[in-house]
């Protein structure tokens, strides 16, 4: 065989599979839901991010394709250029309507967002302060923005107010997920605004996994909190709850306009297609006129939390659908995955570098279109398969 310069893949995928470190893609069937098919097999879902089951709602693939049918299959160029169709400027003022904000912007994903907007707020006389488990898309962007990143201890407060008193740098970014990504706490945003205002410091709050779930129109962490007019920057995605795809930025009119001149991941790329953001408008009808949804989905947390405290998991800080089964090795968490799935329960394994070395887990994620039997169900299967893990 001629020689290959990618020779050198199958050695690093061996070495990867070897520390269980190896990933591969699973297809699940028919449609996104609380119950799918993966390999033929009918497995209830536990690690979607699909908090509210709008994935797959009827009125949401309608708008979806309404829109379609209406302004194109493709936006056909960037913003900026061709691509800034009526439904864009609908959605941005729903978005900010919701967020109590002057302005929102559309972004194509929340890794787009949180890779471009960082740069566009800090550069290299600047510094970013980040908490240690914000999510892998922020930390791209705190990086690219060639801004000094500084990482403070996971809702350190304390820790954050010593580094925001000593620093020389000109402007101060404080960064941090609203509900982190894969333990479900929730981020000090009062403390943070405290100490932003102290130091005259920007905050900036991805609500990935908490808009469309907390407070009360769902807005988020924030109104739910009542500091919403004390962030500056209001990151959501619309992939998760929301049901449909893309990102958005709400905070002042400034800040939207300066994003649309500077944030290289707004300028540079084709706008979203219409029919996500039909889906996505859709969404925010479900989000403001069926509020059980949100009271559903959380009251199954409490359950799933006082079930798995039972089973001697730290769940006590969970606020939001996403509850972190800690077990360790990248083998346990692989192991229990496995075991978990003979037994009908689709909950993948999440390993380094998604999360920290040692603490390799079960991500399980609830949704308002799971019932109360399949909380006891998993936890009764959980119970079963925790004895016959590896060590
Ligand atoms: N921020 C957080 C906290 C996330 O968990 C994720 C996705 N897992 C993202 C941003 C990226 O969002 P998207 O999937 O829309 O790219």
């Amino acid at each position: 065989m001629a020689r290959s310069a990618l020779d050198w893949i199958p050695g690093e995928l061996d070495a990867l599979a070897a520390k269980g470190l190896r990933r591969a893609l699973e297809t699940i069937a028919p449609v996104q839901g609380p119950v799918v098919e993966v390999a033929g097999r009918r497995l209830v879902n536990l690690c979607s991010n699909d908090y509210l089951g709008l994935a797959a709602d009827p009125r949401l693939r309608r708008a979806a394709s309404d829109a379609a049918e209406q302004e194109g299959a493709g936006a056909g160029a960037s913003r900026l250029v061709a691509g800034d169709l009526p439904v864009h400027r609908a959605l941005e003022a729903r978005l900010a309507a919701w967020k109590g904000t002057q302005a929102a912007l559309l972004f194509n994903s929340g890794y787009h967002a949180n890779a471009g907007v960082p740069a566009a707020l800090v550069g290299r006389d600047d510094a970013i302060f980040c908490d240690v488990l914000n999510h892998a898309s922020i930390v791209d962007g705190c990086l690219l923005s060639r801004a000094e990143l500084v990482r403070y201890r996971h809702r350190d407060v304390d820790e954050l107010a010593g580094l925001l008193a000593r620093t020389r740098a000109r402007r101060k970014l404080v960064v941090t997920d609203a509900v982190f990504s894969m333990d479900g706490d929730a981020a000090p945003l009062r403390e943070l605004a405290e100490l932003c205002d102290r130091h005259g410091a920007m905050l900036y709050v991805d609500e990935a996994h908490s808009a469309g779930i907390l407070g009360p129109t769902g807005a988020g962490l924030a109104e739910a909190l009542g500091v919403s007019d004390r962030v500056d920057v209001h990151m959501g995605t619309l992939g998760k709850a929301l049901g449909a795809f893309g990102a958005y930025v709400a905070g002042t009119q400034p800040l939207a306009e300066l994003l649309v001149s500077r944030a290289r991941t707004f300028v540079f790329t084709t706008a979203l297609p219409p029919a996500a953001c039909g889906a996505a408008l859709a969404a925010l009808d479900v989000v403001a006129s069926e509020p059980a949804r949100r009271a559903h989905v959380l009251a199954l947390t409490e359950r799933a939390k006082a079930g798995l405290a039972r089973l001697g998991f730290d769940v006590a800080s969970v606020v939001a659908p996403i509850l972190p089964v800690v077990l360790g090795s990248e083998a346990r968490a692989l192991a229990a995955s496995s075991a978990l799935r003979e037994r009908g329960w689709f909950v993948r394994a999440i390993r380094p570098p998604t999360v920290p070395r040692g603490t390799s887990r079960l991500r399980v994620a609830l949704s308002a279109a799971h019932e109360e039997a399949q909380v006891d169900g998993f936890l009764a299967a959980l119970a079963e398969v925790l004895p016959g893990l590896p060590p």
